[in-house]
């Protein structure tokens, strides 16, 4: 038993992941509700956090250490779910990504990119964390030139 997660809880830092220890963002309901079915989010109280944790097998959880695994979610983003895209709102996967690298041009990360700064963008839905995909993409966009050795 984690001895921190029975203290009063502090609001100033965010919440851990029960099961990896890594810090939670903070989930809508309309969120939970776009990735796990209505019983299962029914589970968690509010607050609801994200793990972003990539290896991790928690998908959300709450204050209580209650959790939604991975396995009971839908369309959480790559690598979470390693049939997921990078930006479910666009549909950017990983494939794509390394055919940007081997192109030399970062074409479809950039539209990418653009179309999330745009109105219509669905992140707070779409996205496992409510928040844009762009910083994912361009995590891993880097990540992955670097292990290509591409420029
Ligand atoms: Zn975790």
């Amino acid at each position: 038993m984690n001895k921190a997660f029975c203290k009063e809880p502090d609001d100033t830092r965010p919440p851990r992941c029960p099961r990896c220890g890594g810090e939670g963002t903070r989930v809508e309901p309309a969120t939970l509700a776009a990735h796990v079915m209505a019983g299962a989010a029914a589970g968690l109280g509010e607050p609801a956090y994200y793990c972003g944790t990539d290896p991790c097998q928690t998908a959300y959880f709450d204050l209580l250490e209650r959790v939604i695994d991975v396995a009971a979610t839908h369309g959480l983003p790559w690598p979470k779910d390693p049939a997921g895209t990078l930006c479910a709102c666009h549909g950017l996967t990983a494939d794509d990504v390394d055919a940007d690298i081997a192109d030399g041009v970062p074409t479809r990360v950039r539209e990418v990119v653009r179309r999330a700064g745009l109105p219509d963008a669905a992140c707070h839905t779409r996205s496992a964390d409510g928040r844009s995909c762009v910083a994912r993409v361009q995590r891993h966009f880097i990540r992955r030139r670097a292990e290509l050795g591409g420029g």
